[in-house]
């Protein structure tokens, strides 16, 4: 990677370095365009980053497990790297009762002691018809119609309160139809049919993807354009909308998570990449054990982190957009501003305030630049 402090001109100033950014600047290299890319980070791979220690590859920013069930964007990928076989099983402890996630027959058979699907379905129904529910209005509403109460006490409420720090009634129902919810014994985190994590960590892939174009890190992008205001025909900028107009019109809310890392001297921590923590009074959602994302055969000793969410202050990362009504409309009257900004793209997770998962990202990218860069 060339770390280029002349400032010539380019086609594209490509503000942060994370799964949006490094997929339109390949793109666009590849066409033979000239490219900057500035991050406010030390480091490329924005939240994808990997960083070995102890010759683990901790991701630092919180557990990324790649899947997709996009034939465009697999093949993408698999340019930059190879996969491994990762799949996320992920174990959910509520007070100590050990369950299995995403909800099914194993969850069920743990909660109830029931073995078919007939058996399952029929407790939910039971308790769907208890909560005697109308209309389907927020998070509670939509957890409860779907798989009942039980799972929604115990696998759900406490860690979505967490997580969001917000009432069930007050969150969209959308949040949770993210999660499976099946009636097989398939534990299998996501219902997508390609799933994994490259081998070597996120960071050598996105190191890839950008091979050939300029990039500058610790540089803040308003400090930057003030000095360097002609620096490129076009900007594509993934960073917060709001902070790029200034907060002019509001902040907008993002939930953060912060990390407790831990190093032990002992292979094993919890013996899976992945634990819930259900109940509301602990204070962190899951603690991930990273040697589990990987090979993890050789390593004496092991790196877990606790996640806390928490809401977002400056200073912190903004991590997940929160959506209600506030902050949509806020979004909107900055998306009206952002359509006044010649040449100026908004794009990615926090350009444009979505809860994008990578595989999304990437296609939302490529498609982006099937327009853009068309002949
Ligand atoms: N969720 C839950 N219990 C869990 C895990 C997830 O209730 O043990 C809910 C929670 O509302 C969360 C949503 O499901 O916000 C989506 O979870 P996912 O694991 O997709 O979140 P991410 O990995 O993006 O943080």
């Amino acid at each position: 990677m060339l770390y280029n402090r002349g400032m010539k001109h380019y086609d594209y100033l490509i503000v942060g370095c994370g799964l949006f950014g490094a997929t339109f600047a390949n793109i666009a290299l590849q066409q033979g365009k000239k490219v900057l890319i500035i991050d406010k980070r030390n480091h490329v791979a924005g939240n994808i980053y990997t960083e070995e220690r102890e010759k683990i590859h901790v991701h630092v920013y919180g557990a990324h497990i790649f899947h997709t069930s996009f034939e465009r964007v697999w093949k993408y990928v698999n340019q930059f790297a190879t996969f491994n076989n990762f799949i996320n099983n992920v174990i959910a402890d509520y007070k100590g009762e050990r369950y299995h996630l995403p909800f099914n027959m194993n969850t069920f058979h743990e909660l109830w002691g029931v073995n078919t699907e007939e058996e399952a379905k029929a407790v939910i129904a039971k308790q769907i018809k208890e909560a005697n529910i109308k209309e389907i209005t927020n998070l509670e509403e939509q957890a409860i119609s779907l798989v009942g109460t039980d799972v929604y006490q115990k696998l759900i409420k406490g860690y979505t309160e967490k997580q969001w720090g917000r009432d069930c009634k007050e969150l969209p129902s959308f949040i949770i139809k993210r999660l499976p919810l099946r009636f097989t014994y398939d534990n299998n985190y996501f219902n997508d049919k390609y799933q994994g994590i490259p081998i070597g960590g996120y960071t050598k892939m996105v190191e890839k993807m950008i091979e050939g174009a300029d990039v500058l890190l610790n540089t803040k992008y308003q400090d930057f354009i003030k000095d360097n205001p002609h620096v490129a025909d076009k900007i594509i900028y993934t960073g917060p909308i709001d902070e790029y107009f200034d907060f002019k019109l509001g902040k907008l809310e993002y939930r953060t998570v912060e990390f407790e890392v831990l190093t032990f001297d002992k292979p094993d921590y919890q013996g899976n990449a992945v634990v819930n923590y259900t109940e509301r009074e602990i204070p962190y959602t899951r603690i991930i054990e990273h040697k589990y994302f990987d090979k993890h055969d050789d390593q004496l000793k092991t790196i877990i982190s606790k996640e806390y969410p928490s809401e977002y202050s400056e200073g912190k990362e903004p991590y997940y957009p929160v959506n209600n009504e506030r902050n949509s409309t806020l979004v909107q009257g900055y998306q009206e501003l952002a359509k006044n900004e010649k040449n100026v793209f908004f794009k990615g997770r926090l350009g444009e305030y979505k809860y994008y998962d990578m595989d999304d990202v990437i296609l939302s990218a490529l498609e982006f630049a099937d327009e853009e860069l068309k002949a």
